[in-house]
C-alpha cells in the first residue's frame, strides 16, 4: 500500500463508515469518495509502475516471440513474404510496436510522468491498438491481412491484461483506438473485411474491458479492505497508547502514578551506578492535608492536589527530571545527575511554588495558607548499595521535617545519617 497520510479522528471516523459502507453493500460502484478515490488512484497507480518496473522482461519476451513467431511461420510454410512489399509492412509493425512497447517500459523510471501515468499508459493503448489494427490491413496480400489479425487480438489482450490499466483509460484508450484505425485505414483506402474486423477488434475490445472492469472491482474491494485494516490497526494502536499512558499517569495530578516512577527511578539508579553520578529525590508531602479535608471537603482537596500536580511540572524543566505523585497527599520528584545543592535548589522552588498557589488552609497550624514539608537525599550509587536505601533516606528526611514543625526542608545528611531542618 502506499504510505498511509496522516489523517485527523474525524475523516479517519468518516473513512471508516464509508469503508464499511462500501464493503457491506458490496456494490459496483468505480467511484468512492474524493480522498479515498485519490488513495485508490495513488494505490493503483503505485502497483501499476511496480509491476511494470518488476515485470518488463516478460513484456518485451512476448514481444520478441510474436516477431519470430509470425516471422518463423512464414518461413515454414514458405509463404513468399519477401513478395510485394509483405516485408516493409512486418517490419515497420514490428517496429512500431517496438517502440510504443518502449515507451510504455520507460514510464517507470521517468518519475515527473507519474502524475498523469493513467493518460500516458491511456495513449499508449490508442497507439498500440490503432497501430497494429492499421498495420494490418496494409499488407497487400489477403493471407497476411487475414492471419495478422489473430496478433491483433493477442495484442489487445496484452495491453488489458498486462497493461494495468484503471477501466476508464482503458475504455477511452482504446474505444479511441478503434476510432482512429476506422479513420485511419478509410483515409488511406485501405483493404478491410469489416465484418472480420467487427469480429476480431471489437469483441477482443468489449471482453478486454468487461475483465478489466471485474478486475478494477475486485481491486477495489481489496483496496477498501486493507485500508479498513489499517485503519483497525491504528484504532487499536492508539487505544493500546492511551491505555498504557493510562496505567502509567495519575489521572488526578496529570503527573507519573507510582509504577512508572518506580521503572524510571530503577532505570535511573542503574545508570547513576554505572556512570558514577549522583542521584537526587525529593519527598514531598502537604502538610496537614487530613484536616484540609476535613474543613474544606474532599473535592477541595481533590483540587488542591492537582493544583500542586501544577506546581511541581511548573518548577521542573530538565528533560530528564520526573515528578510523579507517590501515593496520597504524597509526591516525589526524581533528578537525575543532579548533587546536593542543585537538589536543594529544586526543592526550594517546589516549596515556593506550593506556597505560592496561596490556597487558604484555615485548619493548618503552621501558615493560613497550603504548605508542604519536604525531604531531600543525594546518593553516588556505589555497587553494593541497594535503590531502596535513597527512597529511606529521602522519607527519612521527609519524616524529620515533620517533626521539625512541618514547612520546611530537610535534607538527609548521608554521611552521618543525621538530618537538619535548612529552610521554614
Ligand atoms: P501531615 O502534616 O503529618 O502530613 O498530616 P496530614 O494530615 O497531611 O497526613 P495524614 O497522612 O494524616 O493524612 C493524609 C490525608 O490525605 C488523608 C487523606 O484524607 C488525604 N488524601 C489522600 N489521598 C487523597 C486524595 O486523593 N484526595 C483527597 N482529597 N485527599 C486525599
Ligand atoms: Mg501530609
Ligand atoms: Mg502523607
Amino acid at each position: 500500500m502506499a504510505d498511509a497520510p496522516i489523517i485527523t479522528q474525524e475523516a479517519f471516523e468518516l473513512d471508516l463508515q464509508e469503508i464499511q459502507g462500501l464493503l457491506d453493500a458490496r456494490t459496483r460502484r468505480m467511484r468512492f469518495s474524493p480522498r479515498l478515490e485519490s488513495d485508490f488512484h495513488l494505490y493503483l497507480r503505485n502497483r501499476a509502475i511496480d509491476t511494470l518496473k518488476h515485470g518488463w522482461w516478460t513484456i518485451v519476451l512476448l514481444y520478441v516471440a510474436i516477431g519470430v513467431s509470425t516471422f518463423a511461420e512464414v518461413h515454414l510454410l514458405s509463404y513468399p513474404l519477401f513478395r510485394d512489399g509483405n516485408l516493409h509492412v512486418w517490419c515497420t509493425v514490428f517496429l512500431v510496436e517496438g517502440v510504443v512497447i518502449a515507451g510504455l517500459l520507460s514510464l517507470p523510471w521517468l518519475p515527473g510522468l507519474h502524475s498523469r501515468y493513467w493518460i500516458y499508459t491511456g495513449f499508449i493503448a490508442l497507439l498500440a491498438e490503432s497501430s497494429i489494427i492499421v498495420a494490418t490491413s496494409a499488407f497487400p496480400d489477403p493471407y497476411f491481412n487475414q492471419h495478422s489479425s489473430y496478433i491483433v487480438i493477442f495484442i489487445i489482450a496484452l495491453i488489458y491484461g498486462l497493461g494495468g490499466l484503471r477501466f476508464r483509460p482503458a475504455v477511452i484508450g482504446c474505444s479511441a483506438g478503434v476510432l482512429v484505425s476506422y479513420v485511419l485505414i478509410s483515409a488511406f483506402d485501405l483493404w478491410l473485411d469489416w465484418g472480420f474486423f467487427c469480429q476480431y477488434v471489437l469483441l477482443a475490445n468489449v471482453v478486454g474491458m468487461l475483465l478489466c472492469y471485474i478486475q478494477e472491482h475486485r481491486d477495489r474491494i481489496v483496496f477498501l479492505q486493507a485500508r479498513l485494516l489499517e485503519l483497525e490497526k491504528s484504532k487499536l494502536n492508539r487505544f493500546s497508547l492511551e491505555l498504557n499512558r493510562l496505567s502509567r499517569e495519575d489521572v488526578l495530578t496529570g503527573l507519573a502514578n507510582r509504577r512508572q516512577f518506580n521503572e524510571v527511578f530503577q532505570m535511573e539508579w542503574d545508570r547513576a551506578k554505572r556512570e558514577r553520578q549522583s542521584l537526587s529525590l525529593l519527598f514531598v508531602d502537604i502538610d496537614y492535608f487530613k484536616l484540609f479535608n476535613d474543613s474544606h471537603g474532599h473535592l477541595e482537596g481533590d483540587r488542591v492536589l492537582s493544583e500542586v500536580g501544577l506546581a511541581m511540572k511548573s518548577v521542573l524543566r530538565r528533560p530528564g527530571d520526573v515528578a510523579a505523585r507517590y501515593g496520597g497527599e504524597e509526591f516525589v520528584v526524581l533528578l537525575p545527575a543532579t548533587p546536593e545543592g542543585g537538589a536543594l535548589e529544586v526543592a526550594v522552588q517546589v516549596h515556593e511554588a506550593i506556597e505560592a498557589m496561596d490556597i487558604p488552609h484555615s485548619a493548618s497550624l503552621v501558615a493560613k495558607w497550603v504548605t508542604a514539608s519536604v525531604g531531600v537525599a543525594t546518593l553516588m550509587p556505589e555497587p553494593e548499595m541497594r535503590s531502596s536505601q535513597l527512597i529511606a533516606c529521602a522519607d527519612e528526611a521527609l519524616y524529620a521535617a515533620k517533626a521539625a514543625g512541618r514547612n520546611c526542608i530537610v535534607v538527609a545528611d548521608m554521611s552521618h545519617r543525621t538530618s537538619a531542618p535548612i529552610l521554614v
